[in-house]
């Protein structure tokens, strides 16, 4: 298993495409689950952090020639 992007919240299986919450072992959260846990990992005790969007979503002028 390599570095992926995680998809689907770890604890209730909400989509996080846009928004996730990660913390530094990759452990996905949503929002809602993120605050409910007041950010804090239940997995490594770690801090979620809001996770940056995915460069799919940068503007494509910002690299296309
Ligand atoms: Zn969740
Ligand atoms: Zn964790």
């Amino acid at each position: 298993m390599g570095l992926e992007m995680k998809g689907a919240c770890e604890k209730c299986q909400a989509n996080v495409d846009l928004i996730a919450y990660i913390c530094v072992h990759e452990c996905t959260f949503c929002e809602n689950c993120t605050n409910d846990m007041s950010n804090i990992c239940p997995n490594c005790s770690g801090e979620l952090v809001k996770r940056p969007k995915p460069a799919k979503y940068m503007c494509p002028m910002s690299w296309r020639k």
